[in-house]
């Protein structure tokens, strides 16, 4: 029964290739200001955001980096202060010991192999200490040089591994648009498709979309 609902709704709305321009242009259309929400003013604060953001939410991060920001500006400050002294000044991020650590290994790295610059490409910015391919992923994104689409819990497909998501959905966006389309599933679920009470009525892809209520 609900196989054939679905089945049925997917028949409804026709073949994703060719809805997915649509989708992409619509939303960009309503939510032009989605974009990454941790606070950062160049690379080296992107990167350091995007790796406290871990197991946190971006609010948290967001409370810490612009005292932490102010204090650490250049690879070198990060590790010329004790572990101990690190770990303070990012504690209400949470795993503060493992952060710490990460974010002086990823100094440390940075240092010694890329002259203290940001790496732009995935393969070497998972080198560093603690970068997981979901943390270089949105950095990438964010530096202007997308080489995958950052698949959240928000981006559900037929598959639950997120690299069989990332995959599927690799097929489908335009690659242009892989660095923005994650921002604006984000939005489009914090403001639209909200997880227990989606607002399908006022939703611009409703027309498009097999879960519509409408
Ligand atoms: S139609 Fe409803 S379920 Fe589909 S994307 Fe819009 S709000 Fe979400």
């Amino acid at each position: 029964m609900a196989r054939s609902y679905v089945h049925e709704a997917r028949k409804r709305v026709g073949p994703k290739r060719a809805r997915i321009r649509p989708i992409v242009e619509r939303l960009t259309a309503v939510h032009p200001d989605a974009k990454i929400a941790l606070w950062h003013g160049n690379p080296l604060e992107l990167l350091v955001a995007v790796m406290l953001s871990a197991q946190t939410t971006d609010v948290n991060v967001n409370h810490v980096t612009p005292a932490l920001f102010r204090k650490y500006r250049r690879p070198e400050d990060y590790l010329a202060v004790p572990p101990e002294e690190l770990e303070r000044d990012i504690y209400r991020t949470g795993f503060f010991r493992q952060k710490a650590k990460a974010i002086r290994g990823t100094m440390r790295m940075l240092v010694e192999e890329f002259d203290g610059e940001v790496p732009r490409r995935i393969e070497e910015l998972v080198r560093l200490p603690g970068v997981a391919r979901k943390t270089a992923n949105v950095v990438a994104a964010e530096l202007g040089n997308p080489q995958g689409i950052v698949v959240d819990t928000h981006v559900l497909t037929k598959q639950e591994d997120p690299v069989k998501i990332e995959r599927d959905l690799q097929k489908l966006v335009p690659r242009h648009d892989w660095g923005q389309f994650p921002h604006l599933l984000i939005w489009h679920g914090r403001r639209v498709c909200i997880a227990r009470r989606p607002l399908c009525e006022e939703c611009v892809v409703n027309d498009l979309c097999p879960s519509s209520r409408v």
